[in-house]
């Protein structure tokens, strides 16, 4: 059967797990050989004992388990040609020309950059003797698939990315213990979740957690939001509300595109209402812990979908990604997507809010 490698690059999320163990048991189960590749693309670059011949049983119980269990790592040498070249040779010295990639829309550019320049890397090898005539006839297609594991929901093209679901999770555990003191003691809590490019995390939380305010990179707000937030704050507080939640999203900013932070607006409430407020950053505690069931699941779906359509693909085929749509997995061709969602990054940079947001769709 073909050789088929599984790696898990960029930042980490919940689900790659998952991914990963559906990646390798759909190739078990399809005759195929998988390989897991330490450390992302350094691993492949690296190449000796980063490249580990997976059985079923080395990917068990690990499906609930945070991060990755095969590492993650960002590669300088893999951004340059030369790195390119050393990973192409660890591949096909291993008969592996099939990839299926773990990671953010980085990792993806990775990849198909990859994939573009396979066959010039491999004449290249050929003439400095490393590979075969044979090798490079056999593999002269590399064949890639994506599925897109991030916290931030920030991947244009899918109605959800791995990790989102299980950060929500942790956000909520973490909102609702602030709440309780927060109640008893009338205080104002401001809380800082993930999403440097996109409000997917704040967005939700907000809504499920009451809050009073929410701060998101795709919606800044009015420039006069210190009064109306200040105004908001008093009036529900007269009205007896005990309990005041403000997120603020990472990526936050004002409509000239400064920064709002939570100590900003920490500052904005002691100046204005001269009252005290206490501020939450989440930080890495959303990244980790148990998967959640969905996340589960969809990680389940996506990486066996993923090794099924790296199996089936030919020199003609377009490169893919995984996604969800409609609640149906689906594959759609990887660089519309990952262009789809770097445009959306440029357009929220430039403050093109609603172009960020029509890219991106609807929650
Ligand atoms: P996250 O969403 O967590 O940022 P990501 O996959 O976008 O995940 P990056 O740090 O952008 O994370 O990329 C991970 C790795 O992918 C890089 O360290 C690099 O090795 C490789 N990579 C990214 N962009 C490119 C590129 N344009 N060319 C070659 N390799 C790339």
């Amino acid at each position: 059967g073909q050789s088929v490698a599984i790696f898990t690059s960029g930042g980490d999320s919940c689900g790659m797990n998952g991914a990963l163990r559906a990646s390798v048991r759909m190739a078990i189960y399809l005759g195929s050989q998988p390989y897991m590749i330490r450390e992302g693309y350094q691993g492949m670059v690296e190449g000796g004992e980063h490249f580990v011949k997976a059985k079923w049983s080395s990917v068990s119980s690990i499906i609930h388990l945070g991060g990755t269990i095969i590492g993650s790592a960002r590669c300088a040498e893999f951004m340059q040609r030369e790195g390119r070249k050393k990973a192409a040779f660890n591949l096909v010295q291993r008969d592996i020309n099939r990839l299926v990639v773990i990671g953010g829309d980085g990792s993806l550019t990775g990849a198909n950059i990859f994939r573009q320049e396979w066959s010039g890397l491999l004449d290249e090898l050929l003439a400095e003797g490393k590979i075969t005539t044979q090798q490079r006839e056999k593999y002269v297609d590399l064949h890639v698939v994506g599925v897109v594991g991030s916290i931030d929901n920030d991947f244009c093209g899918t109605d959800l990315t791995i990790g989102a679901n299980t950060a929500l999770h942790r956000i909520t555990e973490a909102i609702d213990s602030i709440a309780s003191t927060a109640y008893s003691h009338k205080r104002i809590f401001i809380l800082e979740v993930m999403g440097r490019r996109c409000g997917f995390l704040a967005m939700i939380t907000g809504i499920i957690s009451e809050a009073d305010y929410v701060f998101c990179p795709e919606a800044p707000p009015p420039m006069d939001w210190h009064d109306r937030l200040c105004e908001k704050l008093q009036k529900e507080g007269e009205g007896g509300q005990r309990l005041h939640i403000i997120i603020v999203a990472e990526g936050a900013s004002d409509l000239n595109g400064e920064p709002i932070t939570v100590e900003i607006v920490k500052k904005v409430i002691l100046d204005k209402l001269k009252r005290e407020s206490r501020i939450t950053v989440l930080g890495h505690v959303q990244r980790g812990g148990a998967t959640s069931a969905y996340d589960r699941i969809l990680a389940c779906r996506m990486g066996a979908e993923a090794v099924v359509a790296v199996l089936e693909a030919t020199g003609n085929t377009t490169p893919v990604v995984v996604v969800l749509t409609n609640n149906q997995i689906e594959r759609i061709p990887l660089m519309g997507a990952v262009e789809r969602t770097q445009a959306a990054n440029e357009a929220l940079k430039s403050g093109d809010w609603a172009k960020a947001i029509a890219l991106r769709g609807v929650f």
